[in-house]
């Protein structure tokens, strides 16, 4: 929609073809319905957050920067604000508005939307000459635009038709994998707590070799295959697939207390429910879905008297509730993941225009490219801004 709307701006006759009967499906999902569409973040530590290939990314947002969304979707009547972390939502916390916004404006600049699926580029020579899509149609055209986005989530339309369009025109497609994506875990016991969202953890990752992969504090959720959330996607994009399962997380489940603080917290609860057993004297400390894990994780009987825990039973629990540990096992499916890492290999596309090295007149935009990016607005941007350069310079 960026690229085909700056491409009408600059006087060219574009068509959109989309093969939803409505466009930005995904996009109306994006941020929990409420659409993360950049983030505020200075544009050096934006590309911080693009684990793969961020250098190509230099151009485009410099070029058309978070600032630069931020006013386009001002000046097309949508109020912004910032959240916590520098995610940018509508006022609205309505994806539906920027989507709105975005196709009042292609009307306006003349861009022709038809419905349909485009199943090859048509080329002469070294130049692309339009598409042919599959109920028979044939696009003629000095460029074409390839924005058919990843393979995740493909109820949205992005099924990743256009590996297979470009692959068949010599572009390398380095293989889809899925990144933001919830993970399966090996320990049973985290089946129990299906459904219990955790808020104000602190979940760090470690490898095989025990080192810190990453760390951060916020919201995770537990369900019936292993954990998800917020964290945990972002936890995702710091894992190699091929060796998953020799990583673990380890939950802090009191991040804002020290060990010391946490263990005379811990105390003081014992010492007001002396007389109950351990099971029962743990309602003021954790959510109760959690106390039979923890309970039977920590080796004390559940049946124990308080009275009869020792200090180093209680250190040893105050221990586990800052050290939750969970052994992974495997990424869900690509069609869970939020995005899909890998694409057509950046070394064949210029990164200052969006251009095709190998086809004169092809161009890409989005997430069919090689580059991904954390939570937090950066894969919106890189929409955004690799849309503005193809469109500008098609
Ligand atoms: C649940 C969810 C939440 C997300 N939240 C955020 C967020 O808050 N912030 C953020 O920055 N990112 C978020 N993302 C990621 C973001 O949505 C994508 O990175 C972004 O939409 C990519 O844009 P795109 O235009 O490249 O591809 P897409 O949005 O996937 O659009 C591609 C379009 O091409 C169409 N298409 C595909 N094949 C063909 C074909 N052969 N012919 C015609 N049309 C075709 C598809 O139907 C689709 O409409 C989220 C993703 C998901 C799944």
């Amino acid at each position: 929609m960026m690229a085909a709307g700056m491409a009408a701006a600059r006087g060219c006759q574009v068509t959109l073809i989309e093969r939803n009967a409505r466009l930005g499906k995904k996009l109306v999902i994006t941020g929990k319905g409420r659409c993360n569409l950049t983030n505020n973040a200075e544009i050096e530590d934006m590309l911080l957050n693009v684990p793969t290939n961020h250098t190509f990314l230099y151009s485009a947002f410099y070029t058309f920067s978070n600032a630069d969304v931020m006013s386009f979707f001002e000046n097309l009547g949508v109020p912004l604000k910032v959240e916590r972390g520098g995610r940018v939502f509508p006022v609205s916390d309505k994806a539906s508005d920027i989507l709105a916004a975005l196709q009042k404006w292609l009307r306006a600049s003349g861009v022709q939307i038809v419905c349909g699926r485009v199943k090859q580029i048509s080329t002469d020579g070294d130049k692309v000459t339009g598409v042919f899509t599959y109920d028979g149609q044939k696009y003629v055209a000095d460029s074409v635009i390839v924005a058919t986005g990843g393979k995740s989530y493909p109820m949205t339309g992005s099924t990743g038709d256009g590996y297979r369009l470009v692959k068949t025109l010599g572009h390398t497609i380095i293989s889809p994998k899925p990144a933001l994506v919830p993970i399966e875990t090996q320990d049973e016991w985290v089946k129990d707590l299906q459904g219990l969202s955790l808020k104000n953890v602190t979940v760090t990752l470690l490898d095989q070799n025990n080192k810190k992969a990453y760390s951060d504090f916020g919201e995770m959720l537990f369900t019936h295959f292993g954990v998800s959330g917020p964290l945990i996607l972002s936890t995702s994009s710091h894992i190699s697939s091929e060796n998953i399962a020799n990583y673990r997380i380890v939950i802090d489940l009191k991040p804002a207390l020290t060990f010391e603080q946490l263990d005379a917290r811990v105390q003081r609860d014992f010492d007001e429910n002396s007389r109950k057993n351990f099971n029962n004297g743990l309602n003021m400390l954790l959510p109760q879905k959690i106390i039979p894990v923890v309970v039977q994780l920590s080796g004390i009987s559940p049946y124990k008297p308080i009275h009869q825990i020792t200090k180093g039973e209680r250190q040893a629990f105050v221990h586990l509730l800052k050290n939750l540990t969970i052994q992974l096992k495997a990424f869900r499916p690509i069609d869970e993941a939020i995005v899909t890492k890998g694409g057509v290999h950046v070394a064949q596309v210029n990164p200052s225009t969006m251009a095709s090295k190998i086809w004169q007149g092809l161009f890409f935009a989005g997430e069919i490219l090689d580059v991904d990016a954390y939570t937090g607005g950066f894969n919106l941007q890189i929409a955004f801004s690799t849309g503005v350069l193809a469109g500008n310079n098609c």
